[in-house]
């Protein structure tokens, strides 16, 4: 596994994920279509937060299992939280640790969920 550094816009939140990050899932939910964010999955257990709890912001909706957390300062998503598992905005990795260009998007109909 390779360990990926990733920010927000403004470098508030920071962290770090392990992670083979060759594909990415775009969701046409009404929430991750609006925000336009590129999703992978990891165990809680690859993902560590560096800097920016504080201001980390949260966001529920519908059946509110998932932590939707966005940066105060920027509104930039970097990654949701559900249980045990971290949703990674792959959008939010710094450009050269992924390779966007070969990532594989998936599409998923999340309005199916
Ligand atoms: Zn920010």
């Amino acid at each position: 596994m390779k360990k990926y550094h990733g920010s927000c816009h403004c470098q508030a939140v920071t962290f770090e994920v392990d992670g083979d990050f060759t594909e990415g899932m775009t969701c046409n939910c009404s929430h991750c279509k609006r925000k336009g964010v590129v999703l992978a999955f990891v165990p809680k257990s690859q993902f560590r937060l560096l800097s920016g709890a504080d201001n980390l912001t949260t966001y529920k909706f519908n059946k509110k299992v998932i932590d939707h957390k966005f940066c105060k300062t920027c509104g930039v998503q970097p990654f949701g939280q559900a249980g045990d598992t971290v949703a990674i905005n792959l959008n939010c990795i710094e450009d050269s640790d992924l390779d966007t260009e070969s990532l594989i998007i998936k599409k998923v109909s999340g309005k199916d969920f």
